[in-house]
C-alpha cells in the first residue's frame, strides 16, 4: 500500500496535485472537503452537520470526520493506496488515522507539505472564489480558515517530521515543476508497506 498525505494551507495546490498523483500511482483520492461538499448538495445528515462549521471557516469535529474517513478505506479494499487530501487536519485526526491504520497493518508511508505564503494563498482563494464561487472563499472566512491551518491544522507536521516521514516542497512553482518535486519523494517510497 501506498499511503500519501498531501498536506498544507488552504490554497496551496492540494487539490491539483492529488489528482496529478493518483493518475501516476494509480492510487484512491480521499479528499474530506469534496466528501463534505458533496455530502452538503445533497443535503444528507452528515452534509448538515459539516455545513454549520465549513461556513464559518472552522473545522468539523474529529469524531465525525474520523468515522467518516473509516467508512471510506473499508469500502475500498481493493484500492493500491490512498492519497489523504485535507486529513488529518488536527493531531487528534492523525493519532486516529495512525490507528486506523495499524490495525488493518498498513501506515502513512510519506507527508508531502506543500509550502506556499500567506500573501500568496489570499490571492489563490480569492481567485478561486471568482471561478468556483465557493462560499468558503469569502475574504473574512479565509482568513479564519488561514488562522485554523496554522493553530491547529500545522502541528500535524511536527507528528510526522518525528517519523521521518514529512517532506516539505516549494508550492511557488509552476503546477508540473511543484508534481515534479512530489514524484521525487514518492518513488523512494515505493516499497513502502
Ligand atoms: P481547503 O481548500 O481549505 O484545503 P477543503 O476543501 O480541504 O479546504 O475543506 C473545506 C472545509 O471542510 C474546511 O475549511 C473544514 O471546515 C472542512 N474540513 C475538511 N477536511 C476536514 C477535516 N479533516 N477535519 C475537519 N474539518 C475538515
Amino acid at each position: 500500500m501506498l499511503n500519501v498525505l498531501l498536506f498544507g494551507p488552504p490554497g496551496s495546490g492540494k487539490g491539483t496535485q492529488s489528482k496529478k498523483i493518483i493518475q501516476h500511482y494509480d492510487l484512491q483520492h480521499l479528499s474530506t472537503g469534496d466528501i463534505f461538499r458533496k455530502e452538503i448538495s445533497e443535503q444528507t445528515p452528515l452534509g448538515r452537520v459539516a455545513q454549520h462549521y465549513i461556513d464559518k471557516g472552522e473545522l468539523v469535529p474529529d469524531d465525525v470526520v474520523i468515522s467518516m474517513i473509516e467508512e471510506v478505506i473499508n469500502n475500498n479494499p481493493k484500492a493500491k493506496g490512498f492519497v489523504f487530501d485535507g486529513f488529518p487536519r488536527t493531531v487528534q485526526q492523525a493519532k486516529a488515522l495512525e490507528q486506523m491504520l495499524q490495525r488493518k497493518k498498513q501506515s502513512i508511508c510519506i507527508m508531502i507539505v506543500l509550502k506556499v505564503e500567506k500573501e500568496e494563498l489570499i490571492k489563490r482563494l480569492l481567485n478561486r472564489s471568482k471561478i468556483e464561487g465557493r462560499k468558503d472563499d469569502d475574504s473574512h472566512i479565509i482568513q479564519n480558515r488561514i488562522k485554523v491551518y496554522e493553530e491547529q491544522t500545522s502541528p500535524v507536521i511536527d507528528f510526522y517530521i518525528k517519523e521521518a516521514k514529512a517532506f516539505i516542497i516549494n508550492g511557488i512553482q509552476t503546477e508540473d515543476e511543484v508534481f515534479k518535486d512530489i514524484c521525487l519523494h514518492i518513488d523512494k517510497f515505493s516499497k513502502c508497506k
